[in-house]
């Protein structure tokens, strides 16, 4: 009997006339490979806090501007926006690299180390892409070179989001990101679908991670602070001691978690990260400032969760005969893959990374401003390895810290993915 042997389009589920692109998108990205890794040593060596990514953004302008791209400068402070309009009629896809690095000193000892220093909340510090953005931003430029080329072949127009700021902006009462700032500036009206990706330091070269429906956690900082009355430690009795109503508050926020949450759905954070008050063994003092953060999947959990809070400072120290004042500041809302987003391109990420390469990605309690993005227009947020082949997770160095290192051999696969996004998505919604 003759073997049967489908040609792999049909096996991906996806028309053979979207996927006719993948073969030269392979090809390029290859090609292009040497390119990025030089781009990538660039900005890392040259990191730029959020906001003031004004060399990293240049650079980006300067290169799609090569390339034929329309570009927009300024976007949001620092953001570069790229418009590649396709041959042919079809949807806007938007595809977004953030830029920003962080106060971290690199330990790492590279040829192409960063060696620049900054003063950040009145602390001096070295500045560092510890969080990737560099590979992310290099992977993008490689991808508008590739999609670029084929541009009269293409379906639609591609959008390139460069975007500052993705850690934050938190100065005198500011607090602000690249996202939710390009969202204000109307960079989605026209967008169909959004697509993102994260490298990971402890995720091997090779592999994609993703989930359907939440995926990082929506982030709020909190503060409470607890008003008594204050007296001589010796006679409590004389006064409202805010530390005992304090502790009380501590625990009693544990119970959101284990008794309010339903945790069969969604897990969900609530963390006290520090406790102030009190400047001597004998006084009980005014009052105690209590500060923490709040992670949710989903804005209804998220509502839950503020409002017990809310019941249980104030109940608590009311039923003590004191008075706490809570403030809950929105930072993040959650990063939601969209179901059928997420569906349509399952296929087209199996067949960018291969079997036995794609990885149902845990929840994941840190948070990302692509959220902001994804709450305008269905956006995928994906993660890409960036940890060298055979390596220990757990004895590899996390995000945001000194040690953190990025193996270059994933940008091949981080362009094709991306590339792949675009097209096959303007075959399926032409
Ligand atoms: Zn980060
Ligand atoms: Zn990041």
């Amino acid at each position: 009997m003759k073997k049967l042997i489908l040609p792999l389009v049909l096996l991906s589920g996806v028309a053979v006339g979207q996927t006719k692109l993948r073969p030269e998108i392979d090809q390029k990205a290859a090609a292009l490979e040497a390119k990025v890794i030089e781009w990538r040593r660039d900005i890392h060596q040259n990191p730029e806090l959020g906001n003031a990514e004004t060399r990293t953004a240049k650079k980006v302008a300067d290169h799609l501007r090569y390339l034929g791209i329309e570009v927009q400068e300024n976007v949001a402070v620092t953001g570069v926006v790229g418009i590649l309009r396709g041959g042919k009629p079809g949807p806007t896809v938007a595809l977004r690299a953030d830029m920003d690095a962080l106060p971290v000193t690199e330990r790492v000892d590279l040829p192409f180390k960063s060696t620049v220093t900054t003063t950040y909340n009145g602390q001096e510090t070295g500045v560092m892409h510890a969080c990737g953005h560099d590979t992310h931003v290099a992977i993008l430029m490689g991808v508008a070179e590739v999609l670029a080329s084929m541009k009269d072949d293409l379906q639609g127009t591609v959008k390139f989001l460069f975007q500052p700021a993705e850690e934050g902006i938190y100065q005198e009462g500011v607090t602000s990101w690249g996202a939710k700032q390009m969202v204000e500036e109307g960079v989605m009206k026209d967008v169909d679908a959004v697509f993102g990706l994260h490298i990971g330091s402890q995720m091997e070269v090779g592999k994609i991670g993703y989930r359907s429906g939440p995926a990082l956690a929506g982030v709020d900082n909190l503060e409470i602070t607890v008003h008594g009355t204050q007296a001589h430690g010796a006679s409590p009795w004389s006064g409202v001691d805010p530390i005992v109503t304090s502790a009380q508050i501590v625990n009693g926020l544990q119970t959101i978690i284990s008794r309010n949450v339903n945790i069969t759905a969604a897990p969900a954070i609530v963390t006290v990260g520090a406790i102030h008050g009190g400047i001597r063994h004998n006084i009980i003092p005014e009052k105690v400032e209590m500060i923490g953060t709040i992670r949710t999947f989903g804005d209804e959990q998220q509502a839950l969760v503020h409002k017990r809070i809310t019941e249980i400072a104030t109940n608590i120290a009311e039923s003590a005969g004191a008075k706490a004042d809570v403030n809950i500041e929105k930072l993040y809302p959650a990063t939601v893959n969209d179901p059928t987003l997420t569906e349509l391109m399952g296929p087209t990420i199996l067949a960018a990374a291969g079997d036995g390469n794609v990885i149902t990605n845990p929840l994941i309690t840190g948070a990302e401003d692509f959220s902001f993005f994804q709450r305008e227009k269905p956006g995928l947020f994906i993660s890409l390895g960036g940890m060298k082949k055979g390596g220990d997770p757990t004895k590899t160095p996390s995000h945001h810290t000194p040690d953190f290192y990025i193996d270059e051999g994933g940008f091949v696969l981080g362009m094709r993915v991306m590339s792949y996004f675009v097209v096959d998505y303007m075959g399926m919604k032409k």
